[in-house]
């Protein structure tokens, strides 16, 4: 059988910086796992603009289309700044997006013991800390009609529109209750069906899907306002966390916020499955581009390392190497090791971003 394959798009500032050690870790799961990808590279973002004058290319577009998985680093920067908005960096990742027809969303909060005093929140609040927010991401209120600024009687009035059909609702419920049964195996579902009707569609249909298709995963509801009072309070009540496009843009920001650093987190947008059952998938770290750091080996690199062990995961139905990766970038950590963005206070001598790529391949050697 032909090895999985794997589009690489490392994208502009430190995107190549950081995917640069993916790359060694891609290839340490083909040397020693038996792990083999066909791995392509292409161009995206500015690099792609500055190339062919468009931040995606088409015959880039089908290649992201074809493969089993994407991985992309980050776009945008300050060179690209002044263009029009059709062909800025973003518009590439966008529509990336838009033609996978990437629906689901996953960012897991993921607090290494190590890290816990980057928190803003108290170490036994988070510490231990795994929760997975699934947020809708392709239709919603920002994608509603009708939407703009109206003149109406001697005022403007601004409009958006949060619409959604059920068909809709159901495919990101049964993405987030299949996660919860590789997981914790509880989902709980925010939305404001105490003030609006989608809310109480967005309750009914995923309480249906729940009924009729995963009654033996634990679900509950909850109205989103008190779920961001929650995600403060005590996040560890959660394991899968299904909600909006909205919402989900807001609660997922505030749950990244606990466990520290942006170079911290990974994520991955979902499709629909392929006739193989695999998704159609892009991973990529939540950070951007990074511009004030870029080309100077200070990059924090696990973000995106991070979103390869959920491509194994969640693409290539390789859990157990996906935990080995996790453990150990969490064993480095516990070493003491850090890139410059998880200095603390007190100082100490801060590793390069391939320093940490080493030590992060020597505890994947360890764990053999
Ligand atoms: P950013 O995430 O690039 O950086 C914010 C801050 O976090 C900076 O101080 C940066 O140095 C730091 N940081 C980010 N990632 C880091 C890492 N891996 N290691 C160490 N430090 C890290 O956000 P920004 O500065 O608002 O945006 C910069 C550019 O990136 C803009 O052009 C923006 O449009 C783009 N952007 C792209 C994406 C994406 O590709 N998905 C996401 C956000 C922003």
């Amino acid at each position: 059988m032909a090895n999985p394959s794997l589009l690489i798009l490392a994208g502009d500032g430190i995107g190549p910086e950081v995917m640069g050690q993916v790359t060694r870790i891609i290839d340490w799961f083909g040397d020693k796992r038996g792990l083999a990808f066909d791995v392509s590279e292409d161009l995206v973002g500015g690099a792609a603009y500055d190339a062919h004058g468009t931040p995606l290319h088409d015959e880039t577009m089908a290649r992201a289309l074809a493969a089993d998985a994407v991985l992309l680093g980050a776009v945008g920067g300050p060179k690209y700044d002044a263009l029009d908005f059709s062909v800025k960096p973003e518009r590439g990742l966008l529509r990336l997006r838009k033609e996978m027809d990437l629906f689901s969303n996953l960012r897991p909060a993921q607090c290494f013991d190590a890290l816990a005093d980057f928190s803003s929140l108290k170490r036994d609040v988070v510490a231990g800390l795994d929760i997975m927010i699934v947020r809708e991401l392709t239709s919603g209120v920002y994608f509603g009609e009708p939407r703009g600024i109206f003149e109406e009687g001697n005022e403007r009035v601004g409009i958006n529109t949060q619409r959604y059909t059920e068909s809709e609702i159901e495919r990101v419920a049964r993405s987030a209750f299949e996660l919860a049964r590789r997981r914790g195996n509880k989902v709980c579902s925010m939305e404001k069906a105490n003030v609006m009707e989608s809310g109480i569609l967005w309750r009914e249909v995923v309480q249906k899907i729940h009924d009729t298709e995963y009654p033996d995963v634990e679900l509950s509801h909850m109205y989103a306002d008190n779920g961001a009072m929650q995600l403060v309070r005590a996040p560890k009540q959660f394991d899968v966390i299904l909600t909006d496009n909205l919402f989900g843009d807001i609660l997922s920001d505030c749950a990244a916020m606990l466990t520290g650093s942006l170079g911290m987190l990974p994520s991955a947008s979902l499709g629909a499955p392929d006739a193989n059952g695999r998704p159609k998938a892009l991973y990529e770290p939540v950070h951007g581009s990074a511009p004030d750091i870029a080309g100077q080996g200070k990059a924090n690199p696990i973000a995106c390392i991070l979103s390869f062990a959920m491509a194994l995961r969640y693409s290539f139905d390789q859990g157990d190497e996906a935990t080995r990766l996790e453990s150990a970038v969490e064993a480095v950590l516990a070493s003491g090791l850090r890139t410059a963005d998880l200095m603390g206070e007190d100082g100490g001598a801060a590793v390069s971003t391939s320093q940490m790529g080493d030590a992060i391949l020597a505890a994947l050697d360890a764990s053999l």
